[in-house]
């Protein structure tokens, strides 16, 4: 069966390891067996980009020597697709119009059904919420395990378009995957229960379900995940065959001292093995990398 895989960052800034490590993971388990991995570049949220951000993934990407099949997805040119998939799910009366301000939301977990009965009109300064079902959604993750959460009770009805109408992450998600044909998605264990949200929308849009597999993402000491508000620093380019270490040694997959990139990258292809990839959400890191 052909195999789609793909690695989707976020331009808010340059490459960490915890996103290296994704990345990586994502790419062996579509080249152990011939597959094809794909690039997207999550750029919907325009606030959030960092100018000059996308060069320098793209440059830490080649210089790990971790080449992508086809061009590049970028979200900001699928404003179509989203624009379609929303008319999808209104045209199942699935969807509210939602005024409640970040205020009147503050002291909820789960989205409290204030606007649930009023239709969806895309209106400016107004959100889009999906009704959700009170069912179990569950899934089977390759590294994860079996996983269930009742969509009603747990989460609530989402937002799948912001007040700012910036297409919600959960929607976007769902649409670009299925358009970029992706198979399976590899990404980061901080995004595991947000799957049962978006195979309700891919229910619901008519899209089949890609697998997911969610490796750990890395910690320091403190347990606060390494990511682009924190210390973590952005990955060196200069020594890319001590990241790529560095990072099949974090994978669990005990990496000879090769000295180049492509002696490793060809190494960590033949002889990747995703069963040796640490279990739970998070992977502490002892050393200061
Ligand atoms: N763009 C998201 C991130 O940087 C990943 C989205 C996904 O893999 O579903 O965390
Ligand atoms: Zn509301």
């Amino acid at each position: 069966m052909r195999y789609v895989g793909r690695f989707a960052p976020t331009p808010s800034g340059p490459l960490h390891f915890g996103s290296l490590l994704t990345a990586v993971a994502s790419y062996l388990e579509a080249r152990c067996i011939e597959g094809e991995w794909k690039l997207r570049i999550d750029d919907l949220d325009a606030p959030r980009v960092e100018p000059g951000a996308i060069d320098e993934i793209l440059r830490t990407l080649e210089c790990h020597g971790l080449c992508w099949d086809g061009g590049i997805y970028y979200q900001s040119t699928a404003t179509d697709r989203y624009e379609a998939a929303i008319e999808t799910l209104i045209g199942q009366a699935l969807c509210f119009d939602c005024t409640c301000s970040r205020r009147d939301l503050r002291n909820h977990v789960v989205y409290p059904g204030t606007c649930r009965h009023r239709p969806a009109r895309q209106r400016d300064n107004v959100a889009i919420r999906i009704r959700v079902p009170p069912i179990e959604f569950e899934f089977e993750d390759r590294l994860g395990g079996y996983f269930a959460h009742n969509l009603a009770e747990d989460v609530g009805d989402f937002v799948i378009v912001r007040r700012d109408r910036i297409i919600g992450y959960q929607l976007a998600v769902v649409v670009d995957d299925d358009a970029m044909g992706v198979t399976d998605v590899v990404r980061g264990s901080d995004l595991f229960d947000n799957t049962p949200r978006q195979l309700f929308l891919i229910e619901h849009l008519g899209f089949s379900a890609p697998q997911y597999t969610h490796v750990p993402v890395i910690t320091e000491r403190s347990g606060v995940k390494l990511s682009k508000h924190t210390l973590a620093t952005a990955i060196d380019n200069r020594f890319p065959a001590q990241n790529l270490r560095t990072v099949l040694d974090l994978l669990g997959q005990n990496p000879p001292m090769l000295a180049t990139v492509d002696a490793l990258l060809d190494w960590a292809t033949s002889y990747w093995r995703l069963s040796a990839v640490p279990r739970g959400a998070t992977l502490e890191t002892w050393q200061s990398i």
